[in-house]
């Protein structure tokens, strides 16, 4: 979305479009909501505008949850954004640069592979002092076109060398976008995306998929006690257990705040519960020491809740389980991981809603 708009009435007339628009289908009139519709009445993105027009199709007032879903997908990470089409647009010139360059190389070869060809038809019929003029002329051509191609490798090797710059740039926002900067470890957007494409392939395969959600305990006193510092070096010494209980193709990752969800493919429950209890025993076995002064400050621990993904279970529904197991961690004394399969599914969600 990084198209410009300058001109007064064109921004009038898009500005009123999207108000109106916005008014018949019940969509709060904010400046966050308000960005989406005027890029959908200014058409600045085919995705965008086909599924907005797909919403408006249905003739009814737009939940807010999905306003939601649309604007993290198309307006999620504004500086991320820029940098990933400033990047397209420079990698795409670039490699516009070396088509160009290939093109100018068939031309020159064909160009001298013609010279070539008329030499060979004169030298067929030629006499001694044609000969020579004809050598004269192939060995200027062969020159010609040997400085030509050394020119044009060194263009190719330079807009390589940018493209490869450009890649790596492009690989970089890409693991900030989805990296949480304090822990390392997969942000939410990350968990979002990894838990949608674990339960789809559970889904189809039909193999068990686990998640498990976490949650520090009693963090909010440590932190009150020993500053948010502190607390910032308890949150990387999770992730860092988290990291090292977990095996490849297991993705741990912070959910927000002090809580931590990790997603289990091909996981049964009763080994989710295993790599849960591992994760508890990591956490509970470090000794947390204040990094400026050296300072013992115990120990800290967490509770942890334990779900497996059903046929009939939205991403929604999945998380939710999770987070009562893990609710009914705290409520049975924090420090401890809990199933739905121990606890009772129904039981779990009825303390959730009754807390
Ligand atoms: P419980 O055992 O019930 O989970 O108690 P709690 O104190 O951990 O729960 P509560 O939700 O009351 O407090 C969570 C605390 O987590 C409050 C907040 O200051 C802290 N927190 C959330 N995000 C961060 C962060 O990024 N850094 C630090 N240092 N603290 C954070
Ligand atoms: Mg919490
Ligand atoms: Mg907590």
């Amino acid at each position: 979305m990084a198209r410009k708009f300058e001109d007064v009435d064109q921004c009038r007339s898009l500005s009123e479009q999207a108000l109106q628009s916005m008014l018949a289908f019940g969509v709060p009139t904010n400046p966050e909501n308000f960005e989406v519709w005027f890029h959908y009445a200014a058409g600045s993105n085919p995705h965008l505008k086909k599924t907005l027009d797909e919403l408006e199709k249905k003739d009814e007032a737009i939940d807010p949850t999905i306003i939601e879903e649309i604007r993290s997908e198309f307006f999620g990470d504004k500086n991320t954004n820029d940098a990933v089409l400033d990047i397209s647009s420079k990698m795409s010139g670039e490699l516009n640069r070396v088509l160009e360059i290939i093109q100018a190389t068939g031309e020159d070869t064909s160009h001298f592979g013609n010279t070539l060809a008329g030499a060979a038809d004169v030298l067929g019929s030629a006499d001694g002092g044609d000969v020579r003029h004809m050598v004269e002329e192939l060995v200027a051509a062969t020159k010609k076109m040997e400085a030509r191609s050394r020119a044009l490798e060194e263009e190719l090797q330079r807009s390589t060398a940018e493209v490869s710059q450009l890649k790596e740039n492009l690989e970089t926002v890409t693991h900030e976008a989805l990296t949480d900067e304090l822990t390392n470890l997969a942000n939410r957007k990350s968990f979002d995306k990894e838990l949608r494409d674990a339960a789809r392939d559970a889904n189809n395969s039909g193999a068990p998929m686990c998640l498990i959600m976490s949650d520090i305990d009693r963090f909010k006193k440590f932190n009150d006690t020993w500053g948010h510092q502190t607390g910032d070096q308890v949150l990387r010494l999770v992730a860092h257990c988290m990291k090292t209980s977990v095996r490849e193709g297991q993705t741990p990752a912070r959910y927000g705040g002090e809580e931590f969800g990790v997603i289990l493919p091909n996981t049964d429950l009763a080994t989710a519960e295993g790599i849960a209890e591992k994760i508890r025993n990591a956490v509970q076995g470090k000794k947390v020491v204040k990094k400026t002064t050296g300072e013992s400050l115990g120990t800290i621990t967490l509770s942890l809740g334990v779900a497996q993904l059903t046929a009939e279970d939205s991403l929604e529904s999945l998380v939710k389980r999770a987070d009562a197991c893990l609710y009914a961690a705290k409520h049975a004394g924090r420090n401890c991981v809990k199933t739905e399969q121990e606890v009772g599914a129904d039981a779990v969600l009825e303390a959730k809603a009754a807390s």
